[in-house]
Parts: C-alpha cells; sequence; structure tokens
C-alpha cells in the first residue's frame, strides 16, 4: 500500500512486541465517495473505524489492516491517526470555527495538523492499574470497539453510554484479598475517566482560545473525525464535477479517477481547467 509511515502516541502490541508505527496512505476518490454515500448512514464511531480501516496498513502485513484493528485502537490513537489523514489528504493547516460559550461570538482559528498530534507516551502495554481506596482497578483505555458498542445508548442515555465505555473497559477489580467483587462501586465509574484522560491526553483535542467580543477565555474541542468529514461532504459536488471533466478531457474510467488521491484529482482538473479556459 503506498502512503507513509506515521507515529500513534499509543500503539498496539503484535507479534509479542509493542508498536507505534503504522503506514497511512491519503484519502483518494474512493474514501470519499465512501464518505458522502453508505458513511453517512453509519454512527461516528463506526463511520471512524471504516475509514481508518480503508487507509490503514502495517509493516509486513497485507493491506489495508482491516476494520478488526482499527476497532481496536484507543480513542487517543484514533484522533492521531484521523489528523495525520487530513493533513496527508489536504495539507497541514486547518481552520477551526469555535463558538464562545459565553457571548456566542464565532471565531475562526487557525491550526497545524501535526501540532496537534501529541509525540509518544511515556509507557508501553495496553494494560493499567490504579488502586482507588481499598480496590485495586485493572483496565485498559476505551477503544473504537467500545465507543461503537456503547452507540445505541447514546442517543437516549448519554451517561449509560459512558458507563457501558468504563465497564467494557475495566479488566477487574478486586478488594484488598484479591477477590472480584461483586458489584463495581459509583467512585470507580467517577474516578476512571479522568485516569484514563491522564493516559490517553489524544483523545481529546483541547483548543485554548479567547473570545475578541468579550475577552473572555475557553477551552473548544476538536472533532478530528468530525471536521475531516464535513471536509470531504461540503466538496462532494466538486468531486463529481471533477470526476465528469476528467472523464470528459482524458476520457479515464470512473475507477481509475476515483483512485486518485484528491490533491492529484484537483492538480488535473485545475490543468484541465486552464487548458481549456473553463472554471474547472
Ligand atoms: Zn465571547
Amino acid at each position: 500500500m503506498d502512503g507513509v509511515e506515521v507515529v500513534i502516541p499509543g500503539g498496539f502490541e503484535r507479534q509479542g512486541r509493542w508498536r507505534r508505527s503504522v503506514w497511512l496512505r491519503p484519502l483518494c476518490g474512493r474514501d470519499e465517495v465512501f464518505l458522502c454515500e453508505e458513511g453517512r448512514a453509519l454512527p461516528p464511531a463506526a463511520r471512524t473505524t471504516a475509514l481508518l480501516a480503508r487507509c490503514l496498513a502495517l509493516e509486513g502485513e497485507p493491506a489495508p489492516a482491516g476494520a478488526g484493528f482499527s476497532r481496536a485502537l484507543s480513542a487517543g490513537d484514533r484522533e492521531a491517526l484521523l489528523l495525520h489523514l487530513r493533513r496527508i489528504t489536504f495539507g497541514d493547516p486547518m481552520t477551526c470555527v469555535l463558538v464562545c460559550p459565553a457571548c456566542g461570538e464565532k471565531l475562526e482559528v487557525d491550526l497545524s495538523a501535526s501540532d496537534l498530534v501529541l509525540g509518544p507516551y511515556q509507557y508501553e502495554g495496553g494494560e493499567h492499574v490504579a488502586r482507588l481506596g481499598a480496590l485495586t482497578v485493572r483496565f485498559r483505555l476505551p477503544t473504537g470497539g467500545d465507543l461503537e458498542a456503547a452507540l445505541p445508548l447514546v442517543r437516549g442515555d448519554p451517561a449509560a453510554a459512558e458507563r457501558e465505555v468504563l465497564r467494557r473497559s475495566m479488566l477487574s477489580v478486586t478488594d484488598e484479598q484479591g477477590s472480584p467483587v461483586a458489584e463495581v462501586p459509583g467512585t470507580v465509574f467517577e474516578e476512571l475517566p479522568g485516569l484514563m484522560a491522564e493516559l490517553d491526553p489524544q483523545a481529546e483535542v483541547a483548543l485554548e482560545a479567547r473570545c475578541p467580543a468579550c475577552d473572555k477565555g475557553f477551552t473548544g474541542l476538536l472533532d478530528a473525525a468530525q471536521y475531516l468529514e464535513a471536509e470531504v461532504v461540503q466538496s462532494c459536488d466538486r468531486l463529481y464535477r471533477e470526476v465528469h471533466l476528467l472523464a470528459s478531457h482524458y476520457h479515464w474510467s470512473e475507477p481509475e479517477i476515483l483512485s486518485l488521491t484528491a490533491r492529484q484529482r484537483r492538480r488535473y482538473a485545475e490543468l484541465v481547467g486552464s487548458a481549456t479556459g473553463g472554471a474547472g
């Protein structure tokens, strides 16, 4: 698979080794059509799994890596990969619109996708241990699969969805004697999210901003999946216009044109546009 090697902050175990390096190829027209058409029917976490599954590969293994692999990655690693995907497909600069929570003013923030990706975490391995009072909690970080499993609950009861993600992430909860507790107390559900956020800070991309209208500081969040998908879906008409233009001019087939990356396709469409004097 063509692509670039990228490093994710968390990592994954493969053949007994902890690894952080994966291969990622930029979105091509087929992926854009997927996001504009069937992908829109999927819930967000499932859409991210499907998108990454198409574009990811592992060193020395058949490509693409597939849904099982992208689903098992932590929320933070998936976020990092989406930022890398944005960078290698459309470029590094991003413009994000934040809304001031105090006065509703909208402000545009210029960002760099590569600046938002965190470096490798200080630890290796997928299992963590926390002592909460008299209890020992063994847990792993929430994965794409956990988020997908909680999806049916999200709309009706977001708190239940969060508890479901936590319940799935706990490997064991034991008392001072090492015996599993019959029921996990509420305090564990309260404290675990903070510990997980410390271990996987990439899971939430926070943007510090100051409102130009009311001068209040606030923290906005960037959802990399939402950002990338909106960017693709908003230029869906342009994609079809470019396919039409290239097919008419070069007589390439639709599958051939859709196998180009967005940048390649736009380049050719611009060349055709300037050669024919059209708008492109
Ligand atoms: Zn404001």
